[in-house]
């Protein structure tokens, strides 16, 4: 325990079966076979969730460096939360395959950009509303789900 850990709206959250005994999922809490610690599906999950540059590979794998907003195929490129962290609240999907995207460099500062205004605006309507005993938290957006486990190869 240091205790200098800073809450990060980009770390992923503790999955819901974080903490079980052998032969139960860390990841999900389901069952395994031979008292296994991960179902194989699940640790692929919280890789991508947890290491950045595995996450890459296998977006690359499926994208191919391939722009979501203009298609082309940019030397330089970034993986893109879709569904941007700071929505996640908690909600672990926001980590997972699903939400990641490929974007151009311009793109992914375009994105950037209209986030950061968004979120200045939030910002500045909290305050506003906080005398007013409201919107003093926002409240999570939840997120479309698609296929969970899918993996593009
Ligand atoms: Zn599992
Ligand atoms: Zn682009």
């Amino acid at each position: 325990m240091t205790g200098s850990a800073k809450p990060n709206h980009r770390r992923p959250p503790r999955p819901k079966g974080w903490g079980s005994p052998p032969g139960w999922c860390r990841f999900c809490g389901e069952g395994t076979v031979k008292r296994r610690r991960w179902h194989d599906a699940c640790r692929i999950v919280w890789r991508i969730a947890n290491n950045p540059q595995f996450a890459r590979t296998i977006v690359f794998a499926r994208d191919r460096g391939v722009c979501a907003r203009c298609g082309i195929a940019a030397e330089k490129w970034h993986v893109d939360h879709e569904g941007p962290l700071v929505d996640a609240y908690g909600d672990f999907s926001y980590w997972e395959l699903d939400n990641l995207v490929t974007l151009c460099v311009d793109h992914h500062k375009a994105k950037t950009g209209r986030e950061k205004k968004r979120l200045a605006k939030e910002k500045r309507q909290r305050y506003k509303f906080a005398g007013l005993g409201g919107l003093s938290k926002p409240t999570p957006t939840p997120r479309p789900r698609q296929q969970r486990f899918q993996l593009p190869f």
